[in-house]
């Protein structure tokens, strides 16, 4: 039988009450043999997750060359962890000393960081009475800083081969110079993938406190509709855009292997969640629109010049502006004369729009250049959507009701996303117009 790799996040794992649950999910279904988890998360809206407490230690020891106050508070939740779970031979004291020491000899963001999850392992793996497979030893980063594959699939097999029982600490691996290296924020989801796709799992079931992925984020619309099934492409997109309940880069190491995922609720184990196709497995659900999902605060650089699109070589002199200030751009919708580059407004800090402007101007010499910024994206995505004439209609209309200004638009080359750029300000107000608007009579 092929085994299930689970993957629990920080709400999964917030306090001993709730990694009893997990132990209780884990041992319940001998194929679940692997467990990639998180750092405790918040355990009340207003708490602060232990990954945040640690990059707080990591400026304060760097600052003020002390952080003792505040992985006080980390070293507070993992006691009282230990003793919920009432594993009085195990030493967690003896094991944050040794932390603290480490974060203080290290200086490290990255090493920090990456202790929340480190320490849950610990624990969680002693409780389980598993066998704890470091990280750092499994999960290896390039010179470039991508996944070295070959290596960690190697190793991942080496560690877990003839074993019935594996915890491994997500977010993290080791760096091409040998030190701890972490993903992006919520990177777990990419280490259980990767442990998914070493072990050719039969499923990668992802943990969290939601019984799925939903049409749309519940902090904007109350209680939105589940999604049942969702392929990868659509996975993707969605994630990307912001649904971040996996995060977006996770699908890449299971969808190699043709693995699908689950997204399964810790706190109502028996709702069906839900499954995650890869294409050749997926089937069209019947439905126009899959999700929506969108993000704040990018910015539009909008050129004008006549005959543009005879300008041989007019988008490349514009994209190698960007390329030299290593640059990344979301979109590039074009027209006859016009293009714009839409662009995570994070990049572009203090000066270096004006920078960016001044070299656009001096190599292709628009006729004009226009800045908005503080621009939302709202993506509204869905196979259904290439095959159903009139959604475009039904998208602008409802924004048009809802009295929303469109600044951008972008429809993907493969018809699967409609992408609308409009105000930071009416970003909720534009989601909860298109989710009613393809969800609306059936949402309650
Ligand atoms: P974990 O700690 O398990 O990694 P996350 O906080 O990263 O959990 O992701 C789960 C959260 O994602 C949910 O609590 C929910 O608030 C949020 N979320 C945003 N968009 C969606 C969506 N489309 N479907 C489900 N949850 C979403
Ligand atoms: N603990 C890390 C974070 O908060 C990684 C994760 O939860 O996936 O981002
Ligand atoms: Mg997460």
């Amino acid at each position: 039988m092929k085994p299930i790799v689970c993957k629990f996040g920080g709400s999964s794992l917030a306090d001993g009450t709730n990694i009893l649950k997990v132990c209780e999910i884990l041992k319940s279904d001998p194929n679940r043999k692997y467990a990639v988890v998180s750092a405790p998360g918040k355990r009340y809206s207003g708490d602060t997750k232990v990954t945040d407490l640690l990059y707080q230690c990591f400026r304060e020891a760097t600052e003020k060359g002390d952080c003792s106050e505040t992985f006080a508070k980390i070293r507070k939740r993992f006691t009282s962890i230990v003793e919920e779970l009432d594993m009085s031979g195990f030493h967690i004291a003896e094991i944050l000393d040794e932390t603290e020491k480490q974060i203080d000899e290290q200086r490290s963001a990255d090493f920090t960081a990456s202790r929340g999850e480190y320490l849950n392992a610990r624990v969680i793996a002693a409780k389980l009475g598993w066998k704890f497979v470091d990280a750092k030893d499994i999960i290896f980063f390039d010179g470039s800083g991508a996944l070295d594959e070959k290596r960690t699939y190697a190793e991942i097999a080496k560690h877990l081969d003839g074993c019935d029982g594996a915890v491994i600490p997500g977010f993290y691996g080791t760096g091409s110079d040998g030190k701890i290296k972490t993903f992006s924020r919520g990177g777990s989801d990419i280490s259980g993938s990767i442990v998914a796709r070493a072990v050719n799992a039969e499923l990668y079931e992802n943990w969290t406190d939601v019984s799925g992925f939903l049409t749309c984020d519940p902090r904007i619309v109350n209680s939105p509709e589940k999604i049942e099934v969702i392929s990868f492409k659509e996975l993707r997109e969605l994630s990307y855009m912001g649904a971040n309940v996996l995060h977006a880069d996770s699908i890449f190491p299971v969808r190699k292997g043709d693995i699908p995922i689950k997204i399964k609720n810790t706190f109502r184990p028996q709702d069906p969640g839900t499954l995650i196709l890869p294409s050749k497995q997926y089937v069209l659900q019947g439905n126009i629109v899959t999700g929506i999902a969108g993000k704040k605060d990018f910015t539009v650089i909008f050129l004008e010049k006549s005959m543009m699109n005879a300008e041989i070589g007019f988008a490349r002199k514009v994209l190698s502006v960007l390329e030299a200030h290593k640059i990344c751009f979301e979109h590039m919708p074009s027209g006859i004369d016009t293009l714009s580059l839409v662009i995570e407004s994070k990049y572009l800090t203090e000066g270096v729009l004006d920078v960016l402007l001044k070299e656009i101007d001096e190599a292709v010499h628009p006729d004009y250049i226009r800045v908005l910024e503080n621009i939302a994206l709202v993506a509204t995505v869905g196979h259904g959507m290439a095959s159903n004439i009139g959604t475009s209609a039904k998208l602008f209309r409802a924004l048009s009701e809802a009295d929303i200004n469109v600044r951008m638009i972008d429809q993907g080359s493969s018809e699967l996303n409609i992408i609308v750029g409009i105000d930071n300000d009416d970003y909720e107000k534009c989601v909860r117009a298109v989710y009613h608007a393809f969800f609306g009579k059936k949402s309650k």
